[in-house]
C-alpha cells in the first residue's frame, strides 16, 4: 500500500515511459503527479465507428476516414510542386490522399500508421482526398511509450504540448493506467450509496472509460461522474466556509417588535412584488437566526432591491442595532441617501450620510451620532467600515456592489464586523448555476421580477447606414427636454485611446447639437472632474453626455431616456445590459440603440435586443460564450471547473450543493469517521488554493 500510494501522489517522472525530459514537458500541461496524469483526460475522441467507409466515398463528398497507410511517397510534378501521397485502407477499400506542397510529411507519416484524415474527395486518376487535416492515431512500429490502440475503435486524443505528442501522452497513460487505477480502486471518495442514487459509475471505472471507451456512448456517463465529484467538493468547500462563519462567530438574532418594518410596508405607495416578498422573507429568516447572515441579493436595475435593503436596515434598527449601506462611490452613496430619505419620510426615519465630502462640523456631528447609536441608519462609501468609524452597535452591513462585485470587500467586512450580518447587492444578474459555483459560500436571493407597469426600454441594433436617422431621433428627444448618453467602449484596452475617441465624438456632437449642453466623461478625468460632470448632468445642465464606460456604475437620472452605444460588438452582454439600465428609470418611454459596424447583428446583439430581462441575458451569455470565458481572470475562478458544464449539469450542481450542505450541517469539521475520506479528498484538492476559490 505504501509503495502503490507513491504512484498516485509521486512525481510523474518516475512513471513508466516518462523520465526527466518528458516530465518537464508534462509540467507544461499541468501534470506533475501520477494523479494528475490519471486526470489528464482526452479532450476529444476520434470514433472509427462513425467515420465514413472508404468504399462509400464519392467525389464531392467531404470525408472523414480512418485507414492504415499501405504505401506512400513524394511525387514531383511537372510544375515542380512536390506532392506527398499516401494510400490508406480500411475494412472496405483503398483511397489515395494527396498533400500538394507538403513533401516533409514523408518524414512524419510512415507505412503502417493508422491515419485519420478529413477533407474533400475529388476525382484525379481515381478518387482522391486532399486532407484539410490529419492525425496519426497510432504508429506502425509503436516506439517505446507509444502504445498501439488498433484494437479499439474509439481513439482518445489527449491535450499535448511541444515535444510531447498526443500519441506519446496516450502511450504513457496506457502504460501506467492499470497500476494507477489499482490505487484508486477502493479509494472512491463518494459513498457507494450516492453513486447508486445518482446513477454514477465508481471513480476507477469512470477514469478507465474516459481513457479508453469501448464506444463513444460510454463517455458521457463517465464524464458526469467526474463532473459531480468536482461540483460536490467545490460545494463542500463553500459549505465549510459558510459553516465557519455561521458557527465560529456569534451573530445577532434581530427579534425586535416589527414596528418600523410594518410601518414602512404600510406606508409604501405600492405592493411588493412576489419576488420582493420572497427575498424579504429569506432575509428576515436569516436576520432572526442567531448566526450571521451572508447573503447575495441579485436583481436587475430597477427590480426594487433598495426597498428590500431599506426593510432589512429597519429590521436591524428596531432590534436596537445600527445598519450601514455602503456604495462604491460618493455619488452613489449620496443617491442612496436621497432614495432612502424619500422612502423613509412617511415613517419619519432619516439616514445619516457620511462620505469624504462631509467635513468639518457636519462630519463631527455625524460621527458622534454614529458612535452614540443615535444614528441607526447610516449611508456612506466603503470607507465607512475601513477608516475606523466607531459604531455603537453595527448589526447589518448592506454592500451595494453594482456590477463590481468585490470579493475583497466581503473579506474585510467580516474582519471588522465581528458579528455583522451582511447583505451584498448586485445589479448584474448572473445565472444561478454560475453564482452557486463562484459564490457558493453565500446564500442567494434573486429578484427576478420587475415591478408592474414598467415600460421596457425599446432596443434596436443599427448599422452604419442608419446612424444619421438615429441621431436625428436623438435630437427630437433632446428637443422634448429629455437627456441622453452616447457611450464608447474600451479601445484596445487603452484608456488613452478610449478617451481620445470619446473626445473626438464630443467635439463633433457639440457642433451638431450646438444649441444644447454636451458633456464629456472619461476615465482620464480626475474624480473631482468626473463628479462635477455627473452633477451637471443630474441637474439637467448637460443634455447629452458623451462617455466611456465609467458611467456604467448605477447612476440614476430618470430624465435620461436615450442610450446610444457605439461599437456595441465590443461589449459583453452583461455590460450592454448594464448600460441600458441607465435609461428607462422614469415615466417616459426610453430607447437604447446599439451601433455596429457589421451589417448583420451578432448573436450577442440580437439576444440583447430581444429581451430586457437580465437573468435571461445572463443565461444567454453563458450559452453563447461558454463557461470557459466566464471563468476569466476577473472571475477568480481560474480553471475552476474542468469536467462540469454549468448548463448540462445543473441537476448535478443542485444535488452536490444539497448533499454538501447537509453533511456540513451534521458535521461541520468533517471529523466523523464516515466523513474522514471526504475531508482528506477536500484537503488534497484544495490545499493551499482556498484563496482562488474566494473563500473567506
Ligand atoms: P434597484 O435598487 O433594484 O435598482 P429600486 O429599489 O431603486 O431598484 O426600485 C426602482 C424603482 O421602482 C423605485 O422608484 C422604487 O420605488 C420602485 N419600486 C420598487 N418596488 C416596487 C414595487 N413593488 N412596485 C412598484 N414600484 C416599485
Ligand atoms: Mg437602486
Amino acid at each position: 500500500m505504501t509503495r502503490s500510494r507513491s504512484l498516485l501522489s509521486g512525481p510523474v517522472q518516475y512513471l513508466k515511459g516518462v523520465g526527466p525530459r518528458r516530465a518537464e514537458r508534462f509540467e507544461a500541461l499541468g501534470v506533475r503527479t501520477g494523479r494528475d496524469l490519471l486526470y489528464h483526460l482526452p479532450h476529444r475522441y476520434e470514433d472509427a465507428t462513425t467515420v465514413d467507409r472508404i468504399a462509400s466515398l464519392r467525389p464531392g463528398d467531404d470525408a472523414t476516414v480512418i485507414g492504415t497507410v499501405i504505401s506512400k511517397g513524394v511525387i514531383p510534378t511537372r510544375k515542380r510542386l512536390r506532392v506527398f501521397r499516401a494510400v490508406i485502407r480500411d475494412d472496405t477499400g483503398l483511397i489515395e490522399c494527396a498533400w500538394p506542397g507538403r513533401p516533409w510529411l514523408d518524414r512524419t507519416i510512415a507505412k503502417g500508421d493508422l491515419l485519420l484524415v478529413a477533407g474533400p474527395v475529388r476525382f484525379f486518376h481515381g478518387r482522391q482526398i486532399q486532407p484539410r487535416e490529419h492525425t496519426v492515431l497510432s504508429r506502425a512500429g509503436a516506439d517505446a511509450g507509444e502504445g498501439d490502440v488498433a484494437s479499439g475503435r474509439v481513439f482518445p486524443v489527449y491535450p499535448a504540448t511541444e515535444g510531447l505528442t498526443h500519441r506519446q501522452v496516450r502511450g504513457i497513460v496506457e502504460a501506467n493506467l492499470g497500476p494507477l487505477l489499482d490505487e484508486i480502486e477502493g479509494a472512491d471518495p463518494l459513498p457507494a450509496e450516492w453513486r447508486r442514487e445518482l446513477g454514477l459509475p465508481p471513480l476507477g471505472e469512470a477514469l478507465r472509460t474516459l481513457h479508453g471507451p469501448a464506444s463513444i456512448g460510454e463517455v458521457e456517463p463517465a464524464r458526469r461522474r467526474l463532473a459531480f465529484e468536482e461540483l460536490f467538493f467545490l460545494q463542500l468547500l463553500h459549505a465549510r466556509a459558510r459553516a465557519r462563519i455561521r458557527l465560529e462567530t456569534e451573530g445577532i438574532a434581530f427579534t425586535g417588535e416589527p414596528r418600523l418594518t410594518s410601518a414602512l410596508l404600510a406606508a409604501l405607495p405600492f405592493e411588493l412584488t412576489g419576488a420582493q416578498r420572497r427575498v424579504w422573507a429569506e432575509i428576515e429568516r436569516d436576520m432572526e437566526a442567531p448566526s450571521p447572515m451572508n447573503r447575495l441579493l441579485q436583481g436587475d436595475v430597477g427590480s426594487g432591491k433598495t426597498v428590500v435593503a431599506a426593510l432589512a436596515m429597519l429590521k436591524a434598527a428596531e432590534a436596537g442595532h445600527q445598519a450601514a449601506l455602503m456604495a462604491p462611490t460618493e455619488l452613489l452613496a449620496e443617491q442612496h441617501a436621497r432614495t432612502l430619505t424619500g422612502l423613509l419620510a412617511p415613517i419619519r426615519a432619516t439616514p445619516v450620510l457620511l462620505t469624504g465630502s462631509v467635513t468639518g462640523k457636519a462630519r463631527q456631528y455625524a460621527l458622534e451620532r454614529i458612535a452614540s447609536g443615535e444614528a441607526s441608519l447610516v449611508v456612506g462609501t466603503h470607507a465607512l467600515i475601513q477608516e475606523g468609524v466607531e459604531f455603537r452597535s453595527l448589526g447589518l452591513a448592506v454592500v451595494d456592489e453594482q456590477h463590481r462585485f468585490g470579493v475583497e470587500q466581503r473579506g474585510r467586512l467580516r474582519e471588522t464586523g465581528h458579528a455583522t450580518d451582511a447583505l451584498v447587492m448586485s445589479a448584474t444578474p448572473i445565472p444561478r448555476s454560475l453564482a452557486l459555483v463562484l459564490y457558493g459560500d453565500l446564500d442567494l436571493s434573486m429578484i427576478d421580477e420587475m415591478p408592474p407597469g414598467r415600460r421596457p426600454v425599446i432596443t434596436g441594433v443599427r448599422g452604419p447606414a442608419a446612424r444619421d436617422a438615429a441621431f436625428e431621433f436623438l435630437r427630437e428627444r433632446l428637443a422634448e427636454g429629455r437627456q441622453g448618453y452616447v457611450v464608447y467602449p474600451l479601445v484596445e484596452e487603452s484608456e488613452v485611446l478610449e478617451a481620445r475617441a470619446a473626445t473626438a465624438m464630443h467635439e463633433r456632437l457639440s457642433e451638431r447639437f450646438a444649441e444644447l449642453g454636451v458633456g464629456l466623461l472619461h476615465g482620464r478625468l480626475s474624480s473631482k472632474e468626473k463628479d462635477d460632470v455627473m452633477r451637471r448632468f443630474l441637474a439637467g445642465d448637460i443634455h447629452l453626455l458623451v462617455a466611456t464606460t465609467v458611467i456604467e456604475v448605477g447612476i440614476d437620472v430618470p430624465n435620461a431616456t436615450v442610450m446610444f452605444i457605439e461599437d456595441a460588438e465590443r461589449f459583453g452582454l452583461a455590460q450592454l445590459h448594464q448600460l441600458r439600465g441607465r435609461v428607462g428609470r422614469g415615466a417616459d418611454q426610453s430607447y437604447c440603440v446599439a451601433f455596429t459596424s457589421s451589417r448583420e447583428p451578432s448573436e450577442r446583439l440580437a439576444a440583447f435586443a430581444s429581451t430586457n430581462d437580465g437573468f435571461r441575458l445572463a443565461e444567454e451569455d453563458l450559452r453563447i460564450r461558454g463557461q470557459g470565458d466566464l471563468f476569466g481572470k476577473e472571475q477568480h475562478g481560474v480553471a475552476l471547473l474542468r469536467f462540469a458544464d454549468l448548463e448540462r449539469d445543473r441537476d448535478l450542481l443542485d444535488e452536490a450543493r444539497r448533499r454538501a450542505r447537509r453533511i456540513v450541517e451534521e458535521d461541520p469539521s468533517l471529523s466523523a469517521s464516515a466523513h474522514r475520506g471526504l475531508a482528506r479528498e477536500l484537503e488534497e484538492r484544495y490545499a493551499g488554493r482556498e484563496a482562488l476559490y474566494q473563500v473567506g
